[in-house]
């Protein structure tokens, strides 16, 4: 269960919406189908991605494999096919590091159906209601 501080902190200074639980068990999956956001949007031109490689290591790792709605779907080149782990394990990039984060819902990603980790919200459905509800009756009672 999250700690209150710890739900203050992600909410209210980092203005998360979800926290991380479990452990990565190395399957790999999310080292394949990976969209690309740069700033605001997803990357579907080929020709922005080249330039792309020079401002961050992590991209010269990855190459195309495909392309849907979404956007140009990445593949990195440091993924070990046969054993399903990172080539470069101990030297990954701080973004492998952080995975899964809650950006990747609104590229309209998804973690992959054996991915070790969930993501919860921080603030749990039946709260959110019950905040709405008090404010209701307030409404109702001030008026
Ligand atoms: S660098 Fe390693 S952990 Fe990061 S995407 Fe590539 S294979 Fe996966
Ligand atoms: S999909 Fe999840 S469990 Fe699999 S390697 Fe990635 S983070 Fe780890």
């Amino acid at each position: 269960m999250i700690s209150v501080i710890k739900k203050f902190i992600l909410s209210k200074l980092f203005g998360r919406k979800y926290y991380r639980t479990g452990k990565c068990n190395a399957c790999g999956k999310c080292c394949t189908q990976i969209y690309v956001k740069h700033f605001r949007h997803v990357l579907c031109d080929e020709k922005e991605f080249e330039k792309l490689k020079y401002l961050h290591r992590f991209y010269t790792y990855l190459k195309v494999i495909g392309k849907d709605d979404t956007g140009l779907i990445f593949e990195c080149t440091n993924l070990d096919k046969t054993t399903g782990k990172c080539k470069i394990h101990k030297k990954r990039p701080g973004i492998c590091r952080r995975y899964p984060q809650e950006e990747l819902f609104s590229m309209g990603g998804a973690l992959s159906d054996n991915c070790g980790y969930k993501m919860e919200p921080i603030i749990s459905f039946s709260d959110v209601l019950k905040k709405q509800r008090k404010k209701s009756l307030k409404t109702l009672f001030f008026n």
